[in-house]
């Protein structure tokens, strides 16, 4: 197939997408603003977007592509839904910025304080991603405890700040940075790793850092691990957090910047049953625009400026086309209960994906809770990041350009989960399964 005239659905660079691509390097640092958009690890250059809608993107190229990225999680009812759209047209025309209060930002924290549990006659402060809502909570939890020390998971990602750039999965994990330069020491020394699903690293950590000013503060974790690729917790690991932050007075923060409203309506927490003292939220609470929050217990976050001593701004924050295209997205999902119908929908996906994996003979561990999913490229379960590291990239790598070709759009890296929104139809679901089956076969043997 001609490379300047693909098929219709051929997601892969074409020539526009390419030209587009060579002027973005000279004007962005790789072309991308943000490197989890590069496609280093799987090759080729990225599809150019122009528009999207549903379920699907159409490419520079003009290809249609089915979507499993979903803006990275924001997309849990597709793209450009005409309600939350109209609502934030609504709202442009009334004025882009205010930077003073607003009638939408006191219903919208309502409307989330009334969903999340750990919310629940709590307090809630918008800011505008989720890098300032983790950065947020930390410096919170550290202003009410007095203390010092944090503690993240290995391969856990909580956006960009220095203190948290530690281990972190996703882009960082796909580029092979563990870190970061230009984090000096002394940001991070204060942080403390452990791995995923494993409690007694988290009680090692407390006997080793006794309460007080040098103690630890809080515990920072995703809930349901997303960022080195979708990781369930498992059974009593999230009980045992809470009981081991009830024991020393730390506080336990649940980064469900990518689980809230994902997983369950009221995200992970409330799946899972296991209520956490403050909660991050980013991504869906948008609608697709830039916003994150954090909250938690009042007396937690009566610290928070100006009833409190912890300092956190934001000229931008609750900006009133942000919190339309949140409060529309919280409205719907709260009126038509999207979540059975996307769970099955995955379920049907996940399990079509490992039946087609094992007819190919290609090693296929599958990971799922609700609406979002990992096909590890390995024959055992993944419990935390060492696992995953341990996954075959190369067979990754050729099953993502498969899919790209045969007009499926995937996360370019092993390390993330991918996200079924409502628009994904029986139709579009048995379309991605029919584009897998020969993406496996070509990860078998590889023709390229
Ligand atoms: C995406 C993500 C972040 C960072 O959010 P940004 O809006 O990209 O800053 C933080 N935590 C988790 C769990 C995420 O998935």
């Amino acid at each position: 197939m001609s490379e300047t005239h693909p098929e219709a659905n051929d997601g892969r660079a074409g020539a526009r997408s390419r030209a587009l691509f060579e002027r973005a390097q000279r004007s962005i640092p790789g072309g991308v603003n943000s490197p989890v958009r590069a496609f280093s690890s799987v090759g080729g250059a990225p599809p150019f977007i122009r528009s999207a809608h549903g379920a699907r993107l159409v490419t520079e190229d003009g290809a249609t592509l089915i979507d499993y990225v979903g803006t990275w999680g924001p997309a849990l009812l597709g793209h450009a839904h005409p309600e939350v759209v109209e609502a934030v047209c609504k709202a442009a025309r009334d004025g882009l910025s205010f930077g003073a209060c607003t009638a939408g930002e006191v219903e919208f924290a309502e409307q989330i304080c009334a969903l999340v549990p750990s919310l629940r006659g709590g307090m809630v402060r918008l800011v505008n991603s989720g890098t300032e809502a983790t950065m947020s909570a930390l410096r919170v939890a550290r202003g009410y405890t007095g203390r010092a020390r944090i503690i993240k998971v290995d391969g856990g990602y909580h956006g960009h700040a220095d203190m948290l750039l530690v281990a972190a999965g996703s882009g960082a994990a796909t580029l092979g940075i563990p870190g970061s330069a230009g984090v000096p020491a002394g940001a991070v020394q204060d942080t403390l790793l452990v791995p995923f699903n494993n409690l007694e690293a988290v009680a090692a950590c407390f006997a080793e850092h006794p309460d007080g000013p040098e103690g630890i503060a809080a515990i920072i974790i995703e809930p349901v691990a997303g960022n080195m690729g979708c990781v369930p917790p498992q059974d009593g690991y999230l009980e045992g957090l809470r009981a081991l932050c009830d024991a020393h007075g730390a506080v336990l923060i649940f980064d469900e910047v990518m689980t809230g409203f994902r997983v369950a309506r009221g995200g992970a927490q409330e799946r899972f049953g296991v209520t956490p003292d403050m909660t991050c939220l980013g991504k869906i609470v948008g609608g697709g625009m830039p916003v994150g929050a954090y909250g938690g217990k009042r007396e937690i976050m009566s610290s928070v400026a100006p009833l409190g001593p912890v300092y956190q701004a934001g000229t931008l924050s609750g900006n009133p086309l942000a919190v339309a295209a949140g409060r529309k997205t919280l409205e719907l999902i709260t009126r038509e209960d999207p979540y059975p119908a996307l769970e099955q929908a995955t379920t049907t996906l996940v399990r079509g994906l490992a039946e087609r994996a094992l007819r190919h003979g290609v090693a296929l561990s599958s990971h799922q809770v609700g609406s979002m999913f990992t096909g590890f490229f390995r024959a055992e379960p993944v419990r935390d990041y060492a696992d995953a590291k341990t996954c075959d990239l190369q067979a990754f790598a050729r099953y993502h350009r498969a899919m790209l070709s045969a007009g499926v759009y995937l996360a370019p890296s092993q390390f993330e989960a991918a996200f079924v929104s409502i628009a994904h139809d029986p139709a579009t679901i048995e379309r991605t399964l029919d584009a897998a089956d020969g993406a496996f076969a070509a990860v078998r043997h590889p023709a390229e």
